[in-house]
């Protein structure tokens, strides 16, 4: 019989470096597929439509909202919504896929508590605020207020840490990366 596919959720305040890891995790393990969530922020640049994210309107957003549409769902930052959609879960588990989750920490406990033991939820911690902040400045996707919102957001984010299954601290890349892909190869590989 096949084995019965998994969750992996990667939660942390905005620049602590989770896209950078679901990326890499995406090319060194085999048999994961990446959950595109629906937003309704606009796209940054390099960004794909169903790729990156599903981009709607912030009214298509609340419509999909009333159809019972999410797995979870979250104002993250105010009036940008962003979203985990039942349809696309169960399309990538149907094609045998473990599921990548790329949410924010209160979506990520919230998938955890929906799916248990099936998931794991991984915390990404940065090594300080100080460095947060630098490495959202330095990747030039926000503008000032943006980035207010989103350090502002951080210091709650943290605090929810110690709910998670596991916390990895990304200070070193590399050693990030290779950390991250031995924690989903191993969850993936247990019974
Ligand atoms: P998130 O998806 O959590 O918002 P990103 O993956 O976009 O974070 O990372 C934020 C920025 O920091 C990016 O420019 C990325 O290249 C950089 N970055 C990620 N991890 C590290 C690291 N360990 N050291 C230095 N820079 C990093
Ligand atoms: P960004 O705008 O930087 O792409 O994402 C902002 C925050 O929203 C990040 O913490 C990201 O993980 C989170 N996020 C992305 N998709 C979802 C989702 O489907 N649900 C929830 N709850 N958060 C999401």
């Amino acid at each position: 019989m096949r084995k019965k596919t998994k969750l992996i959720i990667l939660s942390a305040p905005s620049g602590a470096g989770k896209t950078t890891l679901v990326h890499h995790l995406m090319k060194k393990v085999p048999n994961l597929a990446f959950s595109i969530s629906a937003t309704s922020r606009k796209p940054r640049k390099g960004e794909v439509n169903g790729k990156d994210y599903y981009f709607i309107s912030a009214e298509e957003f609340k419509k999909k909202i009333r159809e019972g549409a999410f797995v979870e769902w979250e104002e993250v930052y105010e009036n940008q919504f962003y979203g985990t959609l039942i349809a696309e879960v169960e399309r990538l588990r149907k094609e045998g896929k473990h599921v990548v989750f790329d949410v924010d920490v209160k979506g990520g406990l919230s998938i955890k508590r929906l799916y248990g033991n099936d998931a794991l939820a991984v915390f990404i911690k940065p090594p300080s605020m100080q460095v947060l902040e630098q490495r959202l400045r330095k990747r030039s996707t926000e503008d000032e207020e943006s980035l207010k919102k989103r350090l502002a957001r951080a210091e709650e984010e943290l605090s929810f840490e110690s709910r998670f299954d596991v916390t990895l601290i990304n200070d070193d890349l590399e050693k990030a990366k290779k950390e991250i892909v031995e924690v989903v190869k191993q969850f993936v590989e247990k019974e």
